[in-house]
């Protein structure tokens, strides 16, 4: 299913979000369906399908992701309470959109699934 587009649309500002943050290499911007009261998705600018996709040549970008998620979080003032920064992979990890996206979570307690 094809529907990493929605995430291509977003990035070239071609359907609505709300951007948070740009750079070369990343889009932030806020989850449509928040699981949580803050819920912030981090995905890289060229497209990446899914963790498997990660490689010697762009896991670079992986630590830029992980890096913008923790300076989102300081700035949305939950780093101290904390939160949690998932991304899911494929049918089993839950992966509805197939485009890497970050997963950063906060703004009250949240549940863990272990
Ligand atoms: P995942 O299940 O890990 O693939 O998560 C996909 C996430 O993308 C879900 O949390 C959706 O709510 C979110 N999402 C889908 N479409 C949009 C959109 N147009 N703008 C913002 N978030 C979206």
């Amino acid at each position: 299913m094809n529907n990493y587009s929605i995430f291509q649309k977003i990035i070239k500002k071609e359907i609505s979000a709300n951007i948070l943050y740009q750079d070369k290499i990343v889009t932030v911007f806020d989850d449509i369906k928040p699981k949580a009261p803050i819920h912030i998705l981090i995905i890289p600018n060229n497209l990446i399908k899914t963790a498997n996709d990660i490689n010697k040549k762009n896991k670079d970008i992986i630590a830029h992701m992980f890096y913008i998620a923790v300076q989102t979080a300081k700035e949305k003032k939950i780093s101290q309470d904390g939160y949690k920064i998932i991304i899911n992979c494929n049918k089993h990890g839950g992966q509805e959109i197939n485009y890497l996206h970050m997963h950063l979570l906060g703004g009250a307690k949240l549940k863990t699934l272990y």
